[in-house]
């Protein structure tokens, strides 16, 4: 038996029980209420897991090209004689 948060009335109310003891509403309504915020939290944390990846991979590919141009360069010179 678990105490959650009554969304109506902010009061402690146990998992088990159907309607919250101090204001009468409905548990299961504070329980999905639960459910979809985490619901959204993960999704939020995944849209920001996938900016960072996306930002790590252009600063990656941006690196890579700056060390990358001197061999090119090289590489080039070395075609044309
Ligand atoms: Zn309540």
């Amino acid at each position: 038996m678990a105490l959650i948060k009554c969304h109506e009335c902010g009061g402690q109310i146990s998992d088990h029980a159907k309607n919250c003891s101090q204001c009468g509403a409905p548990v299961i309504a504070t329980i999905k209420r639960k459910q979809k915020a985490a619901l959204i939290g993960f999704g939020v944390r995944l849209g920001f897991a996938a900016i960072f990846a996306i930002i790590i991979w252009i600063t990656f590919h941006r690196f890579m090209d700056k060390a990358m141009a001197p061999l090119k360069a090289m590489h080039q010179q070395q075609q044309s004689h």
